[in-house]
């Protein structure tokens, strides 16, 4: 059989209960699945950890990575996907302000203007969901 030698490069977000965030994931897929990573994100509540991760390299090795996660116990919950606000629509309502668990959203006190910090931005879809306007978008 031929290796499949085709690079991969994806973020994917991970979500993991509290019991599970001392594990060391991140060194498994480093050493054990010559995976390159970069930390993009990482949150850790009293509820659950959430990481978002930018994994590269060999996609047979990809693939056994994210099955290792996967077995682990992680919840894989996107997997190439971002948050974008389409700028035409916001009405700047605020009500993706309060939903938001990675404060991606702010309110300018002089114009009320709400502000997106793409950065910041976990991928939970929160903002998809109570965005009146939907100007929210996911995308893969
Ligand atoms: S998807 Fe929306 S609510 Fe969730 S972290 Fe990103 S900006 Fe915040
Ligand atoms: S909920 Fe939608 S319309 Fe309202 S401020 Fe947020 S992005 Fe803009």
């Amino acid at each position: 059989m031929v290796k499949n030698k085709m690079t991969a490069t994806k973020k994917i977000s991970l979500r993991f209960p509290r019991h599970l965030v001392s594990r060391p994931v991140v060194y498994h897929l480093i050493k054990d699945f010559n995976l390159e990573l970069n930390i993009l994100k990482a949150n850790i509540t009293s509820e659950e950890g959430h990481m978002v991760l930018e994994l590269k390299g060999e996609r047979a090795d990809f693939d056994k990575g994210i099955e290792y996660l996967t077995k682990s116990g992680l919840i894989i919950d996107t997997l190439c996907r971002e948050v974008t606000r389409n700028e035409e629509r916001c009405t700047d309502c605020g009500a993706c302000v309060t939903v938001c668990p990675s404060s991606s959203f702010t309110v300018d006190p002089a114009t009320r203007e709400v502000r997106f910090e793409e950065d910041k931005c976990v991928v939970c879809g929160m903002c998809i969901l109570s965005c009146p306007s939907r100007s929210m978008e996911l995308h893969f």
